[in-house]
């Protein structure tokens, strides 16, 4: 039987109570340090499938602003972020842009969406 133990800070809050995860054949049998449910909840995702929210800017043509600010969503498995950023970087729209608009589906084929999490108005 394989066992491991992986530590981890929580970041569902600004507590961050440092957790540390009991794995035993890749599944989590026990988390302690949290003070929470969300900590366990947590822990069991970061320990077999860590996924992030990606936040950057998209370049942005005929807006009042050159770029526009975005986010991924859902989250991406934390080994594709480099593919997502460079689909980002790929990316330009053009304005007006509405928070929420989708601005490019599957990034990277990830499942995830580049959404605008910011408005830009036309110049
Ligand atoms: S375990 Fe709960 S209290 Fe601790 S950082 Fe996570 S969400 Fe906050």
């Amino acid at each position: 039987m394989e066992k491991q133990i992986k530590e981890f800070t929580c970041i569902r809050c600004p507590i961050g109570c440092q957790l540390r995860a009991e794995i035993e054949n890749g599944a989590v049998v026990s988390v302690t340090g949290n003070q929470c449910k969300r900590g366990v909840e947590y822990a069991m995702s970061e320990a077999v499938h860590p996924v992030r929210t990606v936040t950057s800017t998209v370049r942005a043509v005929g807006g009042v602003r050159p770029v526009v600010a975005v986010k991924t969503v859902p989250e991406v498995p934390k080994e594709r972020i480099f593919e997502v950023m460079a689909a980002i970087r790929s990316l330009t729209v053009s304005a007006p842009v509405r928070i929420g608009d989708v601005l490019l589906k599957n990034a990277a084929g990830t499942g995830s969406d580049i959404v605008a999490a910011a408005n830009l108005n036309q110049r």
